[in-house]
C-alpha cells in the first residue's frame, strides 16, 4: 500500500500541535505515514469526511466546530462518543468510518500520571461545552465524590448534568452560575478545571483566591499561551496550575492506538510537546 495518512479536520487549525505530535510518533515507530491539518469550513465537512474512506487513510482527528456535527456522517460511533455527543477521532476501517472520543480517557490518564488525586474529592468545572462533558466524565471515572459545573449559560450546565448524571451515579453532580467562582468559597476545593474557551482569547473566568489552597490543582484546558490568566491567578493563590498540553498529548496517543492498533510511543509524544518524559 502507498504511504498512509491521517489528518485533523477543524476551523481554525493553523496553531494545532497535532501534526508535530503525530508525525514524530509515526516516524519513531517506522510507520510510512504522514499527518496534516486541514482547514474545513462547515459547508465542506461532508466532502472532507467522505475523503477519509480512501484505502490509504488511517483516520482523522476532529476539532471545533465539527466535533458534534460529524457524528451523523459516520457509519458507527463508540459508546464513549455517544455519551459525550461528540467525536474527536475517526478510524477508517476498510472504508467504513468509526467515531470515537479520546478526550475523557486522555485527561484521566494524564491526571493519574501527573499525580493528581481525585478519588473521594470535590472538583469545580468552569464551562459546560463539549470539553466540559469529557472533563466531568473523566473526574467521575477517577472517583470524584462531587463535581460542580458553573457556566455563563446555566441551562447548558443543567443539560450537561441531566445527560450525564444517570451514567455517573457514584458522583454527585451540581450546577451553578459562573459568577459563583468570583465570590468567596466556604472552603478551598482540591480541583478546579477551566474548560471555558476564554483562555484561548487571553481572558479567563475570575476565580476568588479562597477556592484554592496549596493542596489545590487548577487545570486550564487551553494550552496557548502556556500560562493563562486563570493559571496565573491560581498560582498567585498558592495552587499548582497546569495547562491542557498533558491532556492533548494523552488524547493524541490514544488516537494513534485507535488508528494503528499499536501501543503509542508516549515518550515521543511528550518530547514533541516539550513535556518532561518520566523514567
Ligand atoms: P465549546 O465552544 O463547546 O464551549 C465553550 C465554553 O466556554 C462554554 O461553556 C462557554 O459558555 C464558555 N465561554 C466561552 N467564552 C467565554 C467567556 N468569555 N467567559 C466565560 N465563559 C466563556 O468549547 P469546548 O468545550 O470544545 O472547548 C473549550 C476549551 O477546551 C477550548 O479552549 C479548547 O481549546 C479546550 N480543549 C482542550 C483540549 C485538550 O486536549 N487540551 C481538548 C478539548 C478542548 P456558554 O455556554 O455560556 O457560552
Amino acid at each position: 500500500m502507498s504511504r498512509r495518512w491521517a489528518c485533523l479536520i477543524g476551523q481554525p487549525v493553523a496553531h494545532s500541535l497535532s501534526p508535530l505530535l503525530h508525525n514524530a510518533a509515526f516516524a519513531a515507530v517506522g510507520l510510512e505515514a504522514h499527518y496534516e491539518a486541514h482547514e474545513v469550513a462547515p459547508d465542506r465537512l461532508a466532502e472532507a469526511v467522505a475523503g477519509l474512506r480512501q484505502a490509504d487513510c488511517l483516520g482523522a482527528n476532529v476539532t471545533a466546530p465539527h466535533k458534534q456535527s460529524v457524528v451523523s456522517l459516520l457509519d458507527s460511533v463508540s459508546e464513549e462518543a455517544r455519551t459525550l455527543g461528540a467525536v474527536n477521532t475517526i478510524i477508517n476501517q476498510d472504508g467504513r468510518l468509526h467515531g470515537d472520543n479520546t478526550d475523557a480517557r486522555g485527561l484521566a490518564r494524564w491526571m493519574s500520571e501527573a499525580g493528581m488525586e481525585v478519588l473521594g474529592r470535590s472538583a469545580l468545572v468552569l464551562g459546560a461545552g463539549g470539553a466540559a462533558r469529557a472533563v466531568v466524565l473523566a473526574l467521575a471515572r477517577l472517583g470524584a465524590a462531587r463535581v460542580q459545573v458553573l457556566n455563563r449559560n446555566q441551562a447548558r450546565a443543567a443539560a450537561l448534568v441531566d445527560d450525564l448524571a444517570p451514567r455517573l451515579a457514584a458522583t454527585s453532580l451540581l450546577t451553578g452560575p459562573l459568577e459563583l467562582a468570583s465570590r468567596p468559597a466556604g472552603e478551598p476545593w482540591p480541583i478546579v478545571v477551566n474548560t471555558t474557551s476564554a483562555g484561548d482569547y487571553g481572558r479567563g473566568p475570575v476565580v476568588h483566591m479562597s477556592w484554592y489552597s496549596p493542596a489545590s490543582v487548577a487545570i486550564e484546558l487551553a494550552y496557548h499561551p502556556p500560562e493563562t490568566v486563570f493559571m496565573r491567578a491560581a498560582r498567585q493563590a498558592g495552587a499548582r496550575a497546569e495547562n491542557g498540553l498533558g491532556m492533548l498529548v494523552h488524547q493524541a496517543a490514544l488516537a494513534f492506538e485507535c488508528w494503528t492498533g499499536r501501543q503509542a510511543p508516549l515518550d515521543v509524544y511528550l518530547k514533541a510537546a516539550q513535556l518532561p518524559v518520566r523514567a
